[in-house]
């Protein structure tokens, strides 16, 4: 069952404004002590620092090694659940066997073929949905959409647009076609099966924003179209899942006495949201942005430190076989 995503207003919904929480400090006893666990971790803002080139994010070695150690504590299950698509989290991330996995906000679920921890049903091992003619219809649209801004850009045709203004769904129109400030102007695009996401870091922030208002523009052709906007991304999804889901499905597989989940995206707000209806469900967001999580720590050094810890707690308290 797919559940409706929370819209950009909806999602922060904060429910609590918490504070920064040293990792030191967090009481992690539900995870370190439970029976069976499953640790879910976002990959981008938690596990690797954003990079103004997506392809070049990496966990830090401390997150990494953790995963490792986690992975091989019995009971232990460790996933990653990001908005990338499975086969790109796998070359970055590089997990170790029986790391598990969910890509594209939970459209793609890959328990893999070794699962130490426990066996998932054969059903739900891998789930990497088709794309339908209507959803091939959008990607194409929104493909066309894409590099009419960049050929705007490249024949110098486009006048420039105010930040904010809104957006234009009229080809030729909006798109700045130099800074004049030497600052960055490339449009970056990340081509996924179900969805494209258009990267916005680090580029000169009146482009970025005629860039934004263009790109979310073909919504109004195609209002099948779900818009994701997160951090310096905005992103044009073709399927409706959300890391609710993918979490869920995870859930349903590993049966875990306790879950944890950190995220620092306003797409892991769907992932809170799930675990909210767990009394076992501990959430944590990383970074400083609105959340319905009840905890919050820093950055990915942060989130090493509470993993490493993780791993030092539960091996000095394994779970009775
Ligand atoms: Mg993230």
């Amino acid at each position: 069952m797919t559940s409706e995503p929370l819209s950009p207003e909806q999602a922060p919904s904060p429910r609590s404004t918490p504070d920064y929480t040293p990792s030191a400090s967090l009481d992690l006893g539900q995870v370190t002590g439970a029976d069976s666990v499953l640790i879910a971790l976002d990959f981008d803002g938690v596990l690797a620092p954003l990079q103004d080139n997506p392809d070049l994010s990496r966990m830090l070695p401390e997150s990494a090694q953790a995963i490792v150690d986690l992975s091989t504590l019995p009971a232990t299950r460790v996933a990653l659940v990001s908005g990338r698509d499975v086969t790109t989290l796998r070359r970055l991330a590089d997990p170790s066997p029986g790391v598990w996995l969910v890509g594209s906000h939970g459209a793609e679920v890959d328990l893999g073929s070794s699962s130490p921890a426990s066996t998932p049903s054969p059903g739900v091992t891998m789930n990497q949905p088709q794309v339908s003619v209507a959803e091939q219809r959008m990607l194409t649209a929104i493909d066309a959409h894409i590099e009419s801004f960049e050929h705007d850009l490249s024949s110098g045709s486009g006048a420039s647009s105010e930040p904010g203004s809104g957006s234009s769904s009229e080809p030729g129109s909006g798109s700045v076609s130099e800074s004049g400030s030497g600052s960055v102007t490339e449009v970056r695009v990340e081509r996924k099966p179900f969805s494209r996401t258009v990267h916005t870091r680090g580029l000169d922030p009146e482009f970025a924003s005629a860039l934004h208002a263009h790109v979310i523009a073909v919504q109004a052709e195609h209002p099948g179209i779900r818009v994701i906007e997160g951090h310096d991304i905005t992103e044009l999804a073709v399927k409706t899942a959300t890391k609710g889901d993918g979490l869920r499905a995870l859930i349903a597989a590993g049966s875990p006495a306790a879950v944890l989940y950190l995220g620092d995206d306003v797409t892991d707000e769907d992932a809170f949201a799930e675990l909210e209806g767990l009394p076992t469900g501990l959430s944590i967001k990383v970074g400083p942005a609105p959340t319905r999580a009840p905890w919050r720590i820093t950055d990915p050094s942060a989130v090493a430190e509470l993993l490493t810890r993780l791993v030092n707690e539960r091996r000095a308290a394994p779970p009775q076989p």
